[in-house]
């Protein structure tokens, strides 16, 4: 058999690596265009940029593509550990599924009800205006504790059109939720309780243009089904906590309000991988990035390295400000690549042996101020025999549960949950876990920006650097989760193909 090129070079590699011999420089491959990161936003620029006839290679640390988008094969099925849930408004999500092949079903993740239990109680959310617990004041009171984060973030939101987050008209809310609240004047205990339901990673650690930019996303895209079906809309599935009590599962335009890939979300990266064929690198860790104004060069931890004419980078920053960076000064970016905060989220994912809240009477589903965060019941949709259920840990508790190992971990959430339920011992058994934190190639689950960041550096940070241009969902704009970072990667080729013009 004799081997081409690349071949050449990935066996030795390989070869290499296996024998412990040391770190050896090789001549740069060469393209148009170097892609850093196989998550969506890559793959998408490079399905653009090879559409229009470019020389692309993308590279990727990891031993599959995907990044933040991740199906785990349990004994129990497919879990989607990361991204699952595509709206109706995800038009590029949608489209790259149809190009691909890929089938979407109606999401079955319906959550059952939700109790509360704060302050060592339980709290019923229809009595809680009355509950002597309830120091809130005027209409506070009437917010269910689990509710209020979410509920006055939302109250004062002025934004209206997807990219107002990032008008200076605006500026002046580039605070923490803590802060607009006091402004407010807000009781005590309403901010105490909203800082376990706030979305982001805390109300002192989140500007509310950050919580505001996702909130008017979701408004639009709950839009977009009461847009086509208003009566649909009046009759379907009331909100009673953040997540939807039942999903939506009417379809308006052939689409549920929430949609899942069949066989789980991995599928839609890899099908696009696929069809990049051997462009698309893997165990290819970028360490550092070499910039002039007339082409880049990625150097791998291998000491593979990778040269174009331009760069696109998709790492998230909490992975890039690993990676050295030489080139023109820029300020800016190195700010934010620095110093942007990431949020977290674990998840343990379990089966319920038996629906144990037909034993103690509570609601299936808790929402608590203890160190267990939530505890998602999924319907099965018979009532009896075993259902799914999850731990999702957000905010203050899955920080704290990042201090743990993975066994410590799962012995905490299903301990406590047996102190809050004693109903439920013995009948959790788990499936699988994640802590995004933990992940090496990602350190937390999404990017954020802390008060102040906005206004610092969020409008101008995705202004290429020299020849290498920004992409992924750090670098949006207007949407959110997988659509944001189908977004980005459609950004940054556009702006690849105008300076290639
Ligand atoms: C738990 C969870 C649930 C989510 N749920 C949803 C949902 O239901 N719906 C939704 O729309 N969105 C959801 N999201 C968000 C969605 O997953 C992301 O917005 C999207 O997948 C991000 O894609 P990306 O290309 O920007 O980044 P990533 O997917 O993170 O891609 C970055 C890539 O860079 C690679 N990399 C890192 N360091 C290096 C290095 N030094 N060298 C080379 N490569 C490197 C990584 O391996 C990774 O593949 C969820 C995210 C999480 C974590």
């Amino acid at each position: 058999m004799t081997l081409n090129r690349r071949q050449f070079v990935g066996t030795g590699l390989a070869a290499g690596a296996a024998l412990g011999l040391p770190r050896m420089a090789f001549a740069a491959e060469k393209a148009d265009v170097v892609i850093i990161g196989a998550g969506l936003s890559g793959l998408r620029s490079a399905e653009i940029l090879t559409e229009q006839g470019l020389k692309v290679l993308v590279i990727d640390a990891n031993t599959r593509v995907g990044g933040r988008v991740q199906t785990v094969q349990t004994a129990d099925g497919p879990i989607d550990v990361g991204a699952s849930q595509i709206g109706r408004g995800y038009a590029r999500v949608i489209d790259a599924c149809q190009r691909h092949g890929l089938k979407l079903v109606s999401e079955d993740r319906d959550l059952l009800a939700f109790g509360s239990h704060f302050a060592g109680q339980w709290i019923d959310g229809k009595t809680w205006a009355t509950n002597p617990l309830n120091l809130c004041e005027g209409d506070e009171r009437k917010i269910p504790p689990n509710l209020i984060g979410q509920a006055l973030a939302s109250k004062y939101n002025p934004l209206e059109a997807l990219d107002d987050w990032l008008d200076p008209r605006f500026a002046e809310y580039d605070i923490s939720l803590r802060e607009l609240l006091v402004r407010k004047g807000h009781s005590a205990q309403a901010i105490e309780l909203a800082a376990y339901s706030a979305p982001g990673i805390g109300i002192d650690e989140t500007s509310v243009l950050r919580m505001w930019q996702e909130e008017v996303r979701s408004r639009i895209e709950r839009r977009i089904g009461e847009a086509a079906a208003p009566a649909a809309a009046e009759s379907g599935p009331k909100r009673e906590h953040p997540f939807g009590e039942a999903n939506d599962h009417r379809e308006v335009g052939g689409l549920a309000a929430i949609s899942n890939i069949v066989g789980g979300c991995s599928a839609l990266p890899l099908a696009m991988a696929a069809k990049l064929g051997d462009r698309v690198r893997l165990g290819k860790r970028a360490q550092s990035i070499a910039l002039s104004d007339t082409g880049g060069t990625v150097t791998c931890s291998d000491g593979s390295t990778y040269s174009g004419r331009f760069l696109i980078c998709t790492l998230p920053f909490s992975m890039l400000r690993e990676v050295e960076i030489t080139g023109s000064a820029n300020p800016i970016a190195r700010q934010a690549i620095t110093t942007m905060p990431y949020a977290n989220t674990a998840r343990l994912y379990v089966t319920v042996e038996r629906p144990f809240w037909k034993e103690d009477g509570l609601p299936p589903s808790i929402s608590s101020d203890g160190p267990m965060g939530m505890f998602w019941a999924i319907d099965n949709h018979t009532g009896e025999g075993a259902h799914r259920g999850m731990f999702v840990l957000v905010g203050r508790t899955a920080q704290a549960v990042s201090a743990l190992d993975r066994g410590e971990a799962e012995a905490m959430l299903i301990a406590e949950l047996a102190r809050l339920r004693p109903a439920s011992k013995g009948a959790i058994r788990v499936a699988t876990w994640k802590d995004w934190l933990r992940d090496p190639l990602q350190r937390g689950c999404g990017f954020s920006l802390a008060p102040g960041q906005v206004n610092a550096f969020a409008r101008d940070m995705v202004k290429p650097w020299q020849v290498m241009h920004f992409a992924g969902e750090h670098t949006r704009r207007t949407d959110f989760g997988m659509e944001s970072a189908m977004e980005s990667g459609e950004r940054a080729a556009i702006e690849v193909l105008e300076r290639t013009a």
